[in-house]
């Protein structure tokens, strides 16, 4: 076979390292195996168990949008797909060692860490990111361990986007409402103990801005034995927002509004639990003596012109007694040596998925999708076509020659590497077995399944004395 062949042929073939298997890295891997060119997909993914966000990240009493991962076992399915469980890039492999043995890399590796409320207090014990409570229960296991104190009254969350919402239903509901979900048993046996009554979910801006979707928030006025309240002034709305809700193509903020409006007519709250809405309201510090103990919180109005309008404060302040903190004010990503980073927008620096120096020239075969490409927006779906435009501006690269022909051996070099330095691959056969083994120990519990949080019991699951999994 001649090194420099056709790209993209039977004798060689277009070999793609996707970094991340959340959404955007299996549409990315979808894309490419729907392409013409002869394609191999190898899939490098830090965790053991693939679906990044879908697994660890979508509430568990949102079981419809885990459906996605039927669509991702499918292409897992697909010869030309292998996946690598367990696998850091970045630490156990190099990019520089991917970039010899692929002729592209994907990076679909989301937004990993938190943006920063940046005002005191932000670290005391009880203040905690909406990330580790959302890795708690879905029994990520970097946050299997984290403990968050369930014994007073009051909690509040900082932020109304999707994510602050989840945090409010998970603390709103009822054991019963979340018995049957796959939400991490270490979780619900925390939150059967659960002493918080009231929960106050926090916005910079008014309702008109507020960042949740209808479905999401309407789900709050939904719930066993909470209701949600809202202080029928705070809907009033300047022009600017008013102006905002004339605009038919707003369409979420239209039905928040009318939801928010029917939570602020429901007659007084009976339920054991409170959720309060609350708006144009800063957080500037959080206090307490050795753990947190009240929010320090500065009034806003709204300054600019319809839809962008931002906050500024009034001067006047709101002191709100709580023993517990989520920040849930959106994710960042996480730079990876080797390749460029936005600070600003906490991305990868990249131009329509190809990955860019800072004058702007893209690095040959280096593309992103998904979060680190564009910030953390949109909904599970939103990453198909992200992923799409990605593949396609990487086969025009192919088309147009700009990446290196060379035949390259792809994971045949990767996998004895990994090996090599006593790295646990977890393959997909691997995970299909986990996946029957986790809905096992689940149905005795009437749960879809019973995740596995550890390593080591994923290997106990596998029957596995040795330190390697076979593909
Ligand atoms: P998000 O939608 O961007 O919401 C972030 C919230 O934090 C906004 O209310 C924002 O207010 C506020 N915020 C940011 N900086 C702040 C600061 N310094 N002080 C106070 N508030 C601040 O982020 P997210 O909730 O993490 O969600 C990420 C993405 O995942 C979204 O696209 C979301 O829709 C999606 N998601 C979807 C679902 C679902 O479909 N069920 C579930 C979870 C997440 P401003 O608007 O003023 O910036």
């Amino acid at each position: 076979m001649s090194r420099s062949a056709e790209l993209g042929t039977q004798h060689n073939p277009l070999r793609v390292a996707i970094i991340g298997s959340g959404p955007s890295g299996f549409y990315a891997a979808e894309a490419l195996l729907k392409s013409a060119p002869a394609v191999s997909v190898d899939m490098f993914e830090r965790l053991p168990a693939p679906f990044g966000l879908v697994r660890n990240g979508v509430a568990p009493d949102h079981p419809k949008l885990k459906e996605a991962i039927f669509v991702y076992a499918k292409i897992a399915e697909h010869p030309q797909f292998s996946f690598f469980g367990n696998a850091t890039i970045g630490h156990d492999v190099t990019v520089a060692e991917l970039r010899a043995s692929h002729h592209a890399l994907v990076f679909c590796c989301g937004a990993e860490t938190d943006r920063k409320l940046d005002i005191p207090g932000e670290e005391l014990p009880g203040s905690h990111t909406a990330t580790e409570f959302v890795g708690w229960y879905n029994g990520h296991p970097d946050y299997r361990n984290r403990e968050f104190d369930l014994s007073s009254k009051v909690a509040v969350v900082i932020g109304q986007g999707n994510v602050a919402v989840d945090v409010c239903r998970i603390l709103s509901k009822t054991i019963d409402e979340l018995k049957h979900t796959d939400i991490a048993q270490h979780a619900l046996d925390a939150l059967a103990d659960s002493k918080i009554r009231e929960i106050h979910m926090i916005g910079r801006r008014g309702p008109a801005q507020a960042k949740f979707t209808h479905v999401e928030i309407r789900e709050l006025g939904e719930l066993a034995d909470c209701d949600p309240v809202v202080n029928p002034d705070d809907l009033k709305l300047n022009p600017e927002s008013e102006a905002e809700l004339a605009d038919k193509r707003n369409r979420s903020p239209i039905k928040n509004m009318e939801i928010l409006s029917t939570f602020a007519n429901r007659p007084a709250p009976t339920k054991r639990k409170r959720c309060y809405l609350r708006f144009l309201a800063s957080p500037v510090e959080l206090q307490g003596s050795d753990r947190v103990e009240r929010l320090v919180l500065a009034r806003n109005h709204l300054e600019g012109e319809p839809f962008k309008q931002i906050a500024r404060e009034t001067g006047e302040k709101i002191v709100l007694d709580c023993g517990l903190v989520f920040r849930s004010i959106g994710y960042r990503g996480v730079p990876m040596l080797g390749l460029p980073f936005d600070e600003r927008r906490g991305v990868f620096s990249n131009r329509d998925g190809r990955v860019t120096e800072p004058d702007g020239s893209a690095l040959p075969g280096l593309y992103c999708a998904g979060w680190i490409k564009r910030g953390p927006s949109g909904i599970i779906g939103t990453n198909r076509a992200d992923s799409v435009a990605t593949v396609k501006a990487l086969l025009s690269d192919v088309e147009r020659k700009s990446i290196d022909t060379t035949a390259r051996p792809g994971a045949d070099i990767i996998y004895p590497m990994l090996k090599a330095r006593s790295v646990r691959v977890f393959g997909y056969p691997d995970w299909l077995k986990i996946d029957a083994a986790e809905i096992e120990r689940g149905a005795p519990l009437g749960k879809p399944r019973e995740k596995f949080t550890l390593i080591e019991e994923m290997l106990v699951a596998l029957k596995m004395n040795r330190r390697f999994v076979d593909r």
